[in-house]
């Protein structure tokens, strides 16, 4: 399968054509997301102008500016996949790969009806600037099927997942492009993707390519603790930002949104801080209860049912009742565009610590900053995941097996030498996180560049 390079652009535009076949991509594929006001975004142009906004304030080499602001291969797959009715489905899937100046390309996998190639451009976009941020040896990549999951069974889930890695041949590869769960993906999607890719290896070199694929299932070759990695993140994150400030966390009130992997580990792991969670919202609906939600019992309810609606300790509420709850932290850990020029002014709480990426739009942003409410960025935030599937990837490739307290005691590690960097460039550039979090990323990517040059 061949690479295709994108058009140099000096700045980050959303483009809107299939790069594989040449054609102009169907014009409601290319929706952007759709928010709980029903507007449209492109998150494309989104990731452009945070990026703008940083490279501006830091004088970022109008060189690298070019390069960053491209990405630098995109493939688009339409595949055949026999569904258990015997009739065969077309479905398109995508992998961006944004740039590899410090490594492998990286980035997770996304089942989800919104995908599509703008979207997948910005999250792999975002994966540079957050692997570059937490200092580890990757590139930035994302990919996705547009599909929603729910509408399958789990054995034409695993044809359409073994199809799809088939497809993308040796544009993935352990030294390559790794990848890793997302949105609607999970262990069980990792190990079929594994076992897949390993087919197409001489079978005495199998064992040598495990680390094609992180976030697999502990048995089959997974770290401990990369299931909580991001939740985890989060946790720790909050406690960095709550020492700063004087806060404890004993006692305080939080809410959050998307009560899968992010949400729900984040929510669970909070809990023995003594913070009270206090409202939840998934794709199910919203509930709250002031006195206390138990995110271990939710957690155990929601992998019953599927989601929080109908859970007996607490009352179903609305979406704008649930953003404006009043609370001290609030965990968005769903979509992205959830805080917007909108939903920005309902919020009634301190901190939004961004579990998902992309949850703040740049125009709520803007409000967040306007009323005072703090911020800890996606890239920043969200970052324990994939410096987990780093720990993944080594120990694969060193046949070791860490322990949890050495995954968490690197982890956390990790995590507070990022938060710092970040703090150092709000300081010195005088500006807000997302800002300084870009910042603290693009410095190391200009330095990397600076002492390569760029070939030939
Ligand atoms: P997931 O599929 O496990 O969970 C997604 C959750 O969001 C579900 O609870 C779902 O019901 C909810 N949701 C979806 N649409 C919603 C809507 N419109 N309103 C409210 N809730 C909605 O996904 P995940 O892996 O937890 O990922 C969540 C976010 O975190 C994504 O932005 C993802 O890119 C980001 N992220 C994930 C990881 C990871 O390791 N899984 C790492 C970094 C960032």
């Amino acid at each position: 399968m061949k690479r295709e390079m994108s058009s140099p652009e000096e700045t980050f535009t959303a483009k809107s054509r299939n790069r594989r076949n040449g054609a102009p991509a169907e014009r409601g594929r290319n929706r952007g997301e759709e928010t709980h006001e029903g507007q449209k975004r492109n998150l494309y142009a989104d990731v452009a102008r945070q990026f703008q906004k940083a490279a501006d304030l830091m004088n970022l080499d109008p060189n690298i500016r070019i390069i960053l602001a491209n990405t630098a291969n995109e493939i688009t797959i339409n595949f055949p996949v026999k569904m258990d009715d015997g009739r065969v489905k077309i479905l398109t899937g995508y992998r961006v790969q944004h740039n590899n100046v410090l490594g492998p390309f990286k980035g997770g996998l996304r089942y989800h009806p919104s995908v599509e190639i703008d979207e997948v451009r910005a999250l792999a976009a975002w994966m540079t600037w957050k692997t570059a941020l937490t200092d580890i040896p990757f590139g930035g990549a994302k990919g996705g099927i547009q599909i929603d999951p729910a509408e399958y069974s789990k054995a034409e889930l695993e044809r359409i997942t073994r199809r799809f890695t088939f497809a993308l041949g040796n544009n993935i590869g352990p030294e390559y492009d790794i990848p890793a769960p997302d949105v609607n993906t999970n262990a069980q999607i990792m190990a079929w993707f594994l076992d897949t890719y390993l087919q197409t290896m001489p079978p005495h070199e199998r064992q040598s390519y495990t680390h094609v694929v992180t976030g697999k299932p502990v048995e089959s070759g997974g770290s401990i603790g990369r299931d909580k990695a991001t939740g985890q993140g989060v946790v720790f994150m909050i406690e960095e930002w709550a020492k700063d400030r004087g806060f404890d966390l004993k006692g305080s009130r939080y809410i959050v949104q998307g009560f899968g992997n992010v949400g729900s580990w984040s929510a669970r792991l909070m809990q023995p801080h003594g913070a009270r969670l206090i409202a939840v919202e998934d794709i199910t609906g919203a509930i709250s209860n002031p006195d206390g939600i138990d995110a271990e019992a939710l957690a155990a309810y929601v992998k019953e049912h599927g989601g929080v609606f109908d859970y007996g300790m607490a009352k179903a509420i609305d979406h704008e009742t649930f953003m404006r709850t009043q609370a001290d932290i609030f965990i968005p850990a769903a979509m992205e565009n959830q805080i917007t020029e909108t939903t920005a002014q309902w919020l009634n709480v301190r901190l939004v610590a961004e579990g998902a990426n992309g949850p703040t739009n740049p125009d709520g942003d803007l409000i967040l900053q306007k009323r005072g409410i703090e911020l800890l960025p996606d890239i920043l935030c969200n970052s324990g995941g994939v410096i987990v599937s780093y720990f993944e990837w080594l120990q694969n490739k060193r046949s070791e097996f860490w322990d949890i307290e050495e995954v968490d005691r690197k982890l956390h590690k990790k995590i507070v030498n990022a938060y710092k960097r970040v703090r150092e460039a709000a300081k010195k550039y005088q500006t807000d996180w997302r800002t300084a979090a870009y910042i603290a990323a693009l410095s190391r990517l200009e330095t990397v560049y600076k002492e390569r040059g760029i070939f030939p």
